[in-house]
């Protein structure tokens, strides 16, 4: 039988707005030591905006924000939203759209073939981006996520794209912090943007550059190490590692795929949550010894 101070125990994380599954959850919750959180979303608010453009050869700013956003049409990425909203509303037309996962789009735009996405799409293309190297660099250590533009071949554009920290983010993590959680920030996004936003937010260990499928096996490193491991998210891409983790924490108002997956949900899309849920799993296995 499920002993009352474990019912108990979930009644209360209920009226602090932590959604436990069963007892077994929260008994697990009770013996973390690594909490893992995804990136865009869940530490930062998940609405992305353009805050500079840079151009090669002539082309104008306009022009590159009038094709990324044509291509952009086919996406419906955070990204992708952040450079329609910057481009405006009359777009020329767009053919052959392809999603690259984890990398970015392509399609063709006025007659010419477009590429848009991070570094590894336009290196696996073989296109050159030296000339955008050091705005590059210089834009992802101050935390923006360079988009990277090339027609018919050839590198034309970058874009920084600025995802802040929730608001209440940087206090959650210092919380959990001191309750002594090694916290590991999960993402595809570059590793020089992530480390800058994970020095902001207070994280001690970035894994970057995760292609969507890659989450779940970081999870099952981690456990390799010995960890007891939670995974906190919000999208649908987050399900797989969710579920791998030995605590899965759905960000409210996320995937309904997230929610269903998740051992725990958060009724308010909110970290505070996490460290609220943490520690009434402590006191209440604490109870129970
Ligand atoms: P995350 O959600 O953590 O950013 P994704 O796997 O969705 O991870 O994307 C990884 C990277 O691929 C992005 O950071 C971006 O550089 C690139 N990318 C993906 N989709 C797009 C898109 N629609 N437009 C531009 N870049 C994209
Ligand atoms: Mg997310």
């Amino acid at each position: 039988a499920t002993p009352m101070s474990i019912i108990s125990g979930v009644g209360r994380a209920a009226e602090s707005g932590v959604l436990v599954r069963d007892a077994d959850a929260l008994q697990r919750a009770s013996t973390l030591d690594t909490l893992v959180f995804d990136k865009t979303g869940t530490l930062t608010e998940g609405k992305p905006q353009v805050v500079a453009v840079h151009t090669l050869g002539g082309m104008s700013e306009a022009e590159a924000l009038s094709l990324a956003g044509a291509l952009e049409q086919g996406s419906s990425h955070p990204l992708a939203r952040a450079i329609l909203e910057k481009a405006g509303n009359a777009l020329p037309q767009m053919n052959n759209f392809r999603t690259l996962r984890g990398l970015g789009v392509s399609g063709e735009v006025d007659n010419r073939t477009l590429l848009l996405g991070n570094q590894a799409l336009l290196a696996e293309n073989g296109i050159d981006t030296r000339a955008l190297d050091e705005q590059l660099q210089t834009w992802a250590s101050q935390g923006a996520t360079p988009v990277l533009l090339a027609v018919d071949g050839q590198a034309a554009a970058l874009f920084a794209i600025r995802d802040p920290l929730r608001a209440d983010s940087v206090a959650a993590l210092q919380r959990l912090h001191r309750e002594g959680y090694r916290l590991v920030m999960l993402t595809g996004d570059n590793a020089t943007t992530a480390q800058a936003i994970a020095r902001e937010a207070g994280i001690d260990e970035v894994i970057a550059g995760v292609l969507p499928d890659g989450k779940a096996d970081a999870i099952i490193k981690l456990q390799g190490q010995g960890r007891r491991v939670a995974m906190i998210g919000d999208g649908i891409n987050d399900a797989p590692a969710l579920a791998q983790a030995d605590v899965g924490i759905a960000m409210g108002g996320g995937s309904d795929v997230a929610i269903e997956t998740a051992a725990i949900t958060l009724m308010r899309h909110s970290l505070t949550g996490v460290a609220d849920a943490l520690a009434i799993s402590k006191a209440t296995l604490r109870n129970m010894k």
